[in-house]
């Protein structure tokens, strides 16, 4: 019986050793983000710092990287260090969907975002042995919520299923999202993603972008 016991133990013990020598994330299959829309120095219309290309040698890293506190008249809750490429995609989803949406719906313009997060060495949903993350790689970007000139707020997690404006606003910045990001993800995509917008740049799939 005793005998039985330690066996137990080891076998325990053993179980335990492997859940935690499982990899953070999983690589494969991950490919280096495109420049393709890198199609003007974010320093044109951001106030963004350029930073050093870097790795940090398991996956993780950004190529051609900016960090933004600002973009245009509109300032970011923390800087985003992101790829020329988000930054050019988000500036343009900015000008032609973000401001003129919020004219039309509140009359009045986004002065500031609530950045949840960016560049990030995590696996997606910070699920270990998942995939890693575009946001890795400097190639995605969450967005938490608006800030209107008259000082409202607007935020994912509180107005997404809120009043008409509000629901209005936020469906329609998601949805004109969808194809310059090639994966755009919300409230309703699943459990990770209730309290903020996730845009990237992942390669496209074949069938054209991923917007849930
Ligand atoms: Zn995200």
């Amino acid at each position: 019986m005793r005998r039985l016991l330690a066996f137990s133990a080891i076998l325990l013990l053993t179980a335990c050793s492997t859940s935690v020598d499982k990899p953070y994330f999983r690589t494969a299959g991950v490919y280096k983000p495109s420049n393709a829309a890198c199609t003007a120095n974010p320093q044109s219309f951001a106030q963004a710092e350029p930073i050093a290309d870097f790795s940090e040698g398991n996956g993780c890293g950004i190529s051609n990287g900016y960090k933004i506190t600002a973009m245009g008249d509109v300032s970011f809750s923390q800087p985003a260090t992101v790829t020329c490429s988000v930054a050019n995609t988000f500036n343009d989803w900015l000008q032609s969907s973000v401001q003129p949406r919020a004219q039309n719906i509140y009359g009045e313009r986004v002065v500031a975002l609530k950045i949840a997060a960016s560049y990030s060495c995590r696996p997606r949903n910070n699920v270990r042995g998942a995939k890693l993350s575009e946001h890795g790689l400097g190639n995605a970007i969450d967005v938490a919520g608006f800030t209107l000139a008259s000082g409202r707020e607007v935020t994912v997690l509180t107005d997404y299923y809120g009043n008409s404006s509000n629901r209005s606003f936020l469906r329609a910045v998601r949805g004109d999202a969808c194809g310059p990001f090639h994966t755009v993800l919300g409230p309703g995509s699943d459990q990770y993603h209730n309290d903020h917008i996730h845009l990237d740049l992942q390669r496209e799939r074949s069938g054209g972008p991923y917007c849930h």
